[in-house]
């Protein structure tokens, strides 16, 4: 096995093998653009290595073959005393990870050759800083000094000379603090600072190996489900010195706008630096613009070779450079990060250059992209005060009066108040109040914080860990960076998507997205802005794509006719039990306290034309479309007042010798149907079997109101699901009395009305015994969330706020298994069922309702195992497109 590979012998497709950065390294030396040579280390031997706790035996003889080359094509040995060659040492694995090794740069200085570098340039000071800096980054990355101690010397050595920033140090100045600096070495790492060359990019290259598995590193990558045997690439590369005067500098630059995808001048550039100066902000930087009229040659050659690039990689690069005296040298470039907005543009500008065609656009942008795009936003937050910046943890834009607890925000938002939830970290206690409040902003913890996990599932817009931010939780109040007291009641504005936290009242506008989706914008009408008309092109390019169909979770007509208005090609998931609250709850609660037949049967003929009108209204709004309606889910006791409320009022009564028949009967029957754990007890199809005449007036005013829609020159197309059935004789019941009243219906209409009755899938025993239950049903529609509960034996209203930030935490999953599928386990049993299902009954329409039907990764599973439709939430409709577009192409 070969692990050394030059870089004119590689790829961009070697990702694997060299890691991002070499494979984009070797991909512009192949180009022919000015690269320093240089070889790469591949992750083969970082396995071998890590494997067996030391390096593969041919890999000395490989990287001193390769460096014997490089000292030919460079006419000078690595730390030669009288004109080193000089090499820096950088990471590189396929996905960038933060929490690996830094890069060290100058390797193959001492304290001879560095006096043979100061010669060959004509520059002490260059030399000595180049030393520091060699002694500072292998001492910390490689040797595992504490980094501050160094910047420490170098502010003590500024402070001395009375002097700001770095440059303004001579070489005297950095001579001496290259003997701090080695003292420091000795003393925290106990050895000298290594003086021979081959030592120093050995050490390092081992450094590089082993910070593939530094805690941090691991817990990214288990987060990120990122393979942990991957292993990391290593780049040996000649350096090449920005930090040689006036005319050198380095720089980092786009291909265009990474904000708004125009093409242009987009980078910035510093003078006489090196290396990472750039972006650690230590000098100020100027824009890249202006570097034409510092060094018109080597401006000229960067814009060519930016086009060259687009023009071969066919989308947005970021590239890292650095001109050493005149000369152009091109250090990095790699597919660059871009807003979500900016994705839908180049995406399309793409297109009309003619680089990508309409599929590769699609993989251009992403669903958690668009979800972003079509949150509402702050307008004009300049007019307010920024007051502090925490980590984006669920996105969108609140405003409200601070509060310090739960309860009073509970209390105020029952008042009509809009409150935000402050915190200094959330815990289960809190949840009350963050369901009541607009947003959630704590100073503490991170992207898998209670706070963040919980608003997440929520729906909950949440900043969190803004540490600025000191939040005194007894004396409700906090006070912000300058002094500035926030007390109880006083409004403040958080932005989920930005992190950004504002003082007062931030206008809040709906996103031209939703605008558009909602049909009060319209592509390539005039207000129409660049985005919406990207957005208009990049979904219609998903809907030529896509087979999924995309149905939409709506129990009535005003959501049914905005999710058509989205796109919905019909309703997955018709809740009836939304139907049965308000002022119906009293006819739910006579149906449920009935003594004798007489007494069901007349709440039930009282319920009857209710539900008819609700599928009336439903049935025109989804006209010609699909309309899935399942028949009464969740356990009776949630239609009935809760036992507490109930047993006080009980008392009271009593207490006051009032009449109270009525509450006793209630509260009897409360305690009858009250179950330990209802989530397993009398619901769906159990209901249904259990309660006469319930499933069959559902059915009956189903089949009432399409008969009527029929008569009416409509188009119902209504499917009727039972849900949680464990096993075929369950649905087989059920399904003969349907039957038998639909036929009545039809005769007594005098309609055809071709009712289809299916199944929900959502208990691991139907997907086991999917081929019996087949037989009884014309459609399965996973239930995934219940799905996920059963499977994984979680109670997702208990866990998401008890466990599950120390699960995420600990990398058992990285995302929650209610947000994306698992596709392990209950995903494995969703193929398993699909395929049972379908050999028995070939036709068998397949569908998913549930929340992880709008989910991205979900929505690709989905496609995978060759369901029919996704159904999710009217506002995910758009993004479960644009995913079933992507998965098909
Ligand atoms: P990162 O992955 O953190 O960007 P890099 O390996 O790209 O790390 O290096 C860090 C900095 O050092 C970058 O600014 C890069 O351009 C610069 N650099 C790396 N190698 C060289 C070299 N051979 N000559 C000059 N600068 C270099
Ligand atoms: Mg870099
Ligand atoms: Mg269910």
């Amino acid at each position: 096995m070969k692990f050394v590979y030059d870089f004119t012998e590689g790829n961009k497709d070697l990702k694997d093998l060299l890691g991002g950065k070499g494979a984009n390294l070797a991909e512009m030396t192949n180009l022919g653009l000015p690269v320093p040579p240089g070889f790469t280390i591949t992750t083969e031997a970082c396995k071998v290595y890590l494997d067996s706790g030391d390096a593969p035996a041919a890999l000395r003889d490989e990287v001193t073959a390769h460096l014997v080359a490089l000292e030919e094509k460079m006419g000078k040995k690595l730390g030669q005393a009288d004109d080193p060659l000089l090499v820096s040492v950088r990471s590189g694995a396929k996905f960038s990870m933060p929490g690996m090794m830094d890069t060290v740069l100058n390797i193959g200085l001492s304290d001879k050759s560095v006096q043979g570098l100061a010669k060959q340039a004509g520059d002490d000071r260059f030399a000595w800083d180049s030393y520091r800096r060699l002694i500072q980054m292998f001492g910390k990355t490689v040797l595992g000094v504490d980094g501050d101690l160094f910047e420490e010397a170098l502010e003590a050595a500024k402070a001395a000379k009375k002097v700001v920033v770095d440059t303004e140090l001579e070489a005297a100045d950095l001579k001496k603090l290259v003997t701090k600096f080695k003292k420091i070495v000795k003393t925290e790492a106990g050895r000298d600072f290594p003086q021979d060359p081959r030592e120093q990019m050995d050490l390092a290259i081992h450094a590089v190996f082993d910070s593939w598995n530094t805690d941090r590193a691991k817990l990214y990558r288990r987060q990120e489900r990122i393979p942990g045997d991957l292993g990391t690439a290593v780049n040996v590369c000649s350096m090449v010195f920005g930090n040689l005067g006036p005319d050198s500098g380095t720089g980092v630059a786009f291909t265009r706008d990474p904000a708004s995808g125009h093409q242009g001048v987009y980078g910035d550039y510093l003078q006489n630096a090196q290396g990472e100066d750039v972006v650690a902000g230590i000098r100020n930087t100027v824009p890249l613009a202006e570097l034409e009229s510092i060094d018109k040659k080597s401006y000229d050659q960067l814009m060519q070779i930016m086009e060259t690039l687009e023009n071969h990689y066919k989308d947005l690069c970021d590239i890292e450079f650095t001109i050493e005296r005149g000369q152009l040298w091109m250090l990095q470039t790699r597919v660059g990060k871009r807003t979500a907005g900016a994705a839908f543009r180049i995406a399309t500008q793409l297109v009309d250059q003619g680089l990508i065609d309409e599929a590769e656009a699609l993989q251009r942008v992403t669903g958690a992209q668009l979800a972003q795009l079509m949150f509402p936003r702050f307008d004009d937050e300049a007019k307010v005060a920024q007051v502090g910046r925490g980590i984006a943890a669920s996105p969108g834009a609140a405003v409200g009066k601070a509060v310090f607890d739960s309860y009073t925000a509970v209390k105020w938002s029952r008042s009509g108040e809009k409150v935000i939830l402050v915190r200094r970290e959330t815990n289960p206690d809190d949840l009350d109040g963050m369901i009541a409040a607009e947003g959630i902003l704590t100073s503490r913890g991170g992207k898998t914080s209670h706070a963040a996990v919980v608003a997440r599932g929520m729906g909950k817009t949440c900043v969190c860990g803004a540490e600025e931010l000191e939040v005194d939780t007894k004396r409700r109040r906090m006070t912000v960076p300058g002094g500035h007291v926030v007390e109880e009641g006083d409004l403040i504005s958080i932005d989920g998507s930005s992190g950004k936290v504002y003082l007062g009242e931030v206008p809040v506008v709906p996103s031209p997205v939703v605008e558009y989706f909602e049909g009060r914008m319209h592509a390539g009408a005039q207000d129409a802005d660049e985005l919406v008309e990207a957005v208009h092109r990049i979904m219609a390019f998903a809907d030529r794509k896509r087979r999924l169909r995309v149905r939409a979770n709506a129990d009535n007509a005003e959501d049914a006719l905005r999710a058509r208005r989205f796109g919905a090609q019909g309703i997955g998931l018709c809740r009836t039990e939304h139907m049965f609250l308000g002022d119906r709850r009293e006819l739910v609660e006579r149906l449920i306290l009935a003594d004798t037949e007489a007494e069901r049967e007349d709440s039930l003929k009282a319920l009857l034309p209710l539900q008819k009108q609700d599928f009336v209204e439903l049935f025109s709004a989804m006209d010609g479309l699909p309309v899935t309606v399942r028949l009464l889910d969740p356990p009776l006791h949630e239609f009935l007042p809760d036992i507490t409320e109930l047993s006080v009022r009980v008392a009271l009564a009593e207490s006051r010798q009032e009449p109270h028949e009525n509450e006793l009967r209630l509260l009897q029957a409360v305690h009858r149907l009250h179950e330990q754990n209802p989530m397993l007890g009398l619901r769906g199809v159990r209901l249904g079997l259990v309660i006469p005449g319930l499933f069959t007036m559902q059915v009956r005013a189903i089949a009432e109101a399409a008969a009527e829609r029929k008569n009416a020159k409509g188009d119902p197309r209504a499917e009727i699901m039972i849900p949680l059935v464990g096993t075929v004789q369950e649905l087989e019941i059920v399904r003969e009395e349907a039957d038998e009243v639909i036929a009545e219906v039809e005769a007594a209409t005098g309609t055809s009305l071709k009712l289809s009755i299916g199944t929900m899938i959502e208990l691991p025993r139907a997907a086991l015994t999917a081929g019996q239950i087949a037989e009884a049903a014309e459609f399965f529609s996973f239930g995934t969330n219940d799905l996920t509960q059963t499977v994984w034996g979680f109670s997702r209203d208990d866990v998401e706020a008890s466990f599950f930030t120390a699960y995420l935490e600990k990398g058992i999953f990285g995302v929650s298994p209610f947000e994306t599928i698992d596709k392990d386990g209950v995903g494995s049993l969703v193929k398993l069922a699909a395929e049972a299902g379908r050999a028995t009954r070939p036709d068998l329409k397949l569908g998913v309702c549930g929340e992880h039907g709008g989910d991205p990764e979900s929505v690709h599973f989905f496609h995978e195992v060759g369901l029919d439709y996704v159904s999710c939430s009217p506002f995910r409709i758009p993004v479960a497109r644009l995913e079933a577009g992507r998965a098909a192409s």
